[in-house]
């Protein structure tokens, strides 16, 4: 593994989709611990024996030839904060000027503590599955036994709730598993400060391919569902994704 410790698997020069108002390089590390049936980047998840490994270098020179014109960098995966790696590439690309946005499953609290302690993020983004209930399981594709990866997911989101940082959560609308009723509660379990992200479900090209034959709620139906986050929290924003 290059790099002191970073899988990186996948690196898109430059995105506009990936951080509200930011352009933004993407650095995808591979491997995840989580099995999320719905998941589109499992290529960086159980398809890696097809990936080729990057030299992270080439991280910082994207970001030297792009400097003055790029925002920053999206640490996304896969799961970064599996890579031991990650605090010495975000100081790097800090060093180079770059604002830095961490999107994690919330699973390894200790690793986002320390990020946030130290001051080397700008956003810190999670997946907010589901319910913190048999749902969160079924949303992560894992069952309960040890170690706990709700009790993990929880303290991430204590840490983000008092964090000084931008914060973003991420929900897909995965019809069955998300409903108005959950929306209702998982907003009001949200932290208020935190731009609370809706993101169309699409059943095409998934971790599970069972998941292609769940019907994805049509336009109509999703702005329900919005109205119901927003009912619960007060920044809700609805990416309704391909022509739904
Ligand atoms: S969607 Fe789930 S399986 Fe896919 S990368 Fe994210 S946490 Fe891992």
């Amino acid at each position: 593994m290059p790099d002191g410790g970073f899988d990186l698997r996948g690196l898109i020069p430059n995105s506009l989709l990936e951080w509200e108002d930011h352009v933004a390089a993407v650095a995808v590390a591979g491997g995840c611990n989580f099995r999320c049936p719905f998941c589109h980047s499992w290529r960086y998840v159980v398809g890696l024996a097809d990936l080729a490994p990057l030299d992270p270098e080439g991280l910082f020179r994207l970001l030297e030839r792009q400097r003055g014109w790029i925002d920053g960098v999206v640490f996304t995966g896969g799961e970064p904060t599996l890579q031991p790696g990650l605090a010495g590439l975000i100081r790097r690309a800090r060093g180079l000027g770059a604002r830095i946005k961490l999107h994690s499953n919330g699973s390894r609290p200790g690793v986002a503590r320390e990020l946030l302690r130290q001051g080397l993020l700008d956003c810190l983004a999670l997946d907010y599955k589901a319910p913190p209930d048999r749902r969160f399981f079924a949303a992560a594709g894992l069952g309960p036994e040890p170690p706990d990866p709700l009790g993990a997911v929880r303290e991430t989101f204590a840490l983000a709730a008092t964090a000084r940082v931008e914060r973003e959560y991420h929900t897909t609308l995965v019809p069955g598993l998300i409903d108005e009723a959950a929306l209702a509660e998982m907003g009001e379990a949200l932290e208020p400060g935190g731009l609370w992200i809706l993101q169309q479900f699409e059943n095409g090209d998934c971790l599970d391919p069972g998941m292609a034959s769940v019907v994805r709620y049509g336009s109509e139906r999703l702005e329900g569902l919005a109205a119901a986050a927003r009912a619960a929290h007060r920044r809700v924003l609805l990416r309704k994704g391909k022509s739904a």
